[in-house]
């Protein structure tokens, strides 16, 4: 568990961005961006909203669902699926803005890291292609290091990229 950054200035930004839209600032909006931006995991609308409880608000799942949608629109959360049926969010502006991300097959556990080689590749397949990037996304799937020592195994199929198995 990272520690929780101070959230005010992004659901500030976001109340900005309402505002533009046009759409109410509401006190559910501004708790669910509250909830994303103070934290530095993926977190899942079920966490979202077992965040929210344990803070006494009682936020229905609807009303996260549209909430996290206009944070994706206003750009300062990303959407990421992992390929485990639901969505997760992620605070865009965190720390470490570009990052990877290692994922576990057993205990879906996230691991982020940062590494220039991949920049270079994004840099170097792109000049060969005459294309102009702005951004990549690189996720990983596999065991993750405690899964591999607790002697856990995953079949074949699990391991494969679900891009080409969809
Ligand atoms: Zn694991
Ligand atoms: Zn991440």
């Amino acid at each position: 568990m990272k520690g929780r950054p101070d959230s005010s200035p992004f659901v500030r930004l976001f109340g900005r961005f309402l505002r533009e839209q046009g759409l109410p600032v509401t006190h559910q909006r501004e708790a669910v961006a509250e909830v994303v931006f103070g934290s530095g995991e993926h977190l899942s609308v079920d966490e979202i909203e077992r965040v929210l409880r344990s803070d006494g608000q009682h936020i229905g799942k609807a009303t996260i669902y549209r909430a996290l949608d206009l944070l994706v629109r206003s750009k300062l959360v990303a959407e990421l699926d992992f390929g485990e049926g639901f969505k997760r969010y992620e605070h865009r502006l965190s720390a470490d803005p570009i990052h990877e991300h290692l994922i576990c097959l057993n205990c879906n556990a996230v691991t982020e890291f940062q590494s220039d080689e991949v920049h270079r590749i994004e840099a170097m397949v792109s000049a060969r292609h005459g294309f102009r990037p702005t951004r990549h996304k690189l996720e990983i799937y596999g065991l993750c290091q405690e899964c591999t020592v607790a002697g856990v195994e995953v079949t074949p199929e699990g391991l494969t990229c679900p891009i080409e198995t969809v």
